[in-house]
């Protein structure tokens, strides 16, 4: 079956169709500018990469382009619609209602709707992306996928807040996770890799990547993670502040002169290795200023890593141990710097890195010793083909 992936953000819109079978990528793109004005990028498998301006006032007029795209004449890889079995969405916030992926209905239209609050920027622009698909291709089953979905095994130890009760039993204040797609997709095929039943193993899962969270999960369940209610808190990331003391933003607003929704946006856009360093939120430009010398470059790096690597230590408390530490996203998969300094906090665990094997990038990978006491891996992620298992399982 060949399985149409979406990943709908508020005026963009990525895409990849997959054959489930062989789990070969047909083609993939993007939509960019919804409400703008318009771009498509799309490239079937071995193809060219074509980007052309479309006019995209919504959503719909964008899926009608992707679905042009993948059955043109000359550039297509499908003859019709019907070779389409199913559509697989990503959808960002679940709240408690889903601890799984489910197939669409008008109920859990609503029950994600419902969940708009807890992620204003993400779910509505989800739910467009849902019915303009629903609209354009009526009797194609369509499965969402939440990105919250596999942390929702935290104990209540590990997802509740030291914060009045009654806010979590009005409004469900509580820790949520994301990235759970991956930290699902990743700790299983580590599993795979090392030889263990998925339901005996103690991972620790750092996703690193503009947006990064670890989590650890014990036995094949996610026990805690440390993005929360939402995707600011726990690591320092690209842009993101991740845990800070929540005395900083009175202090801040008064100093500067910021209502929340400032400080809210310093936290979200301007704080992160980029605030630190004042260079970038990417590694690849924060590398090479810290080798030209450039000390808040290397500052940033050193933060970031050390964050890491105190999750790392705390999840390890949490699981009563670990066997098995994995990098993934971006960052994790192809920054050998950020996975040494991650690791060199960690030789009290019995940890020791083949540097040769780490010095590899965007690979399957065990990047540890044979002797070491934990297995170190990297394992490139892969949200799309994750999202399409579980649609192809789900129809
Ligand atoms: P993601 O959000 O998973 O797509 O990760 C994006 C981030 O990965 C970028 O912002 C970079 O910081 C990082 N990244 C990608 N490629 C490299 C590379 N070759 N070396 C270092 N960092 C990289």
């Amino acid at each position: 079956m060949n399985v149409l992936v979406i990943n709908c953000g508020s005026s963009s819109l990525k895409f990849q169709l997959i054959n489930s079978e062989s789990e070969a990528v047909l083609a993939k793109g993007l939509c960019e500018r919804i409400g703008i004005d318009g771009r498509l990028t799309y490239q079937p498998a071995g193809g060219e990469k074509n980007v052309s301006e479309k006019a995209m006032p919504t959503h719909t007029e964008a899926i009608q382009f992707v679905i042009d795209a993948l059955t043109d004449a000359d550039t297509g890889v499908v003859k019709s619609l019907d070779e389409i079995g199913a559509v697989g969405h990503r959808v960002v916030h679940g709240g408690e209602k889903f601890a799984k992926s489910v197939v669409v209905t008008p109920e859990v239209k609503a029950a994600i709707a419902e969940c708009n609050d807890l992620a204003p920027l993400h779910n509505p622009a989800n739910l467009i992306g849902i019915e303009a698909c629903e609209s354009l291709m009526p009797g194609t089953p369509q499965v969402v996928v939440f990105d919250t979905a596999f942390h929702q095994t935290m104990p209540e130890k590990a997802y509740m807040y030291g914060l009045p009760y009654e806010y979590y039993e009005k409004y469900k204040v509580r820790r949520y996770g994301f990235h759970g797609t991956s930290h699902s997709f990743v700790s299983k095929r580590v599993a795979e890799i090392v030889g263990k039943p998925y339901n005996a193993t103690k991972t620790i899962v750092c996703h690193l990547g503009n947006g990064a969270s670890v989590s650890a999960v014990l036995n094949g369940e996610s026990v805690d993670t440390s993005m929360g209610l939402t995707p600011l808190e726990g690591l320092v990331m690209g842009t993101r502040s991740g845990d800070i003391d929540p005395a900083i933003m009175e202090f801040i607003a008064k100093k500067e002169n910021l209502d929340i929704a400032g400080i809210m946006n310093v936290l979200n856009k301007k704080s992160g290795v980029e605030g630190v360093s004042g260079v970038s939120s990417d590694f690849r430009d924060l590398e090479t200023a810290a080798k030209a010398g450039n000390k808040r470059a290397e500052l940033a790096i050193d933060v970031f890593a050390y964050r890491v690597a105190k999750y790392v230590g705390a999840y390890t408390a949490a699981m009563n141990g670990v066997d098995n530490i994995v990098f993934t996203a971006g960052i994790g998969e192809n920054c050998a710097l950020v996975r040494t300094k991650v690791c060199s906090y960690l030789g009290y665990l019995g940890i020791t890195i083949d540097e040769e094997a780490n010095g590899k990038r965007g690979e399957e990978i065990v990047i540890s010793t044979p002797d070491s006491k934990v297995k170190v891996l990297v394992v490139p992620t892969n949200e799309e083909l994750a999202i399409a298992r579980e649609t192809v399982a789900l129809v």
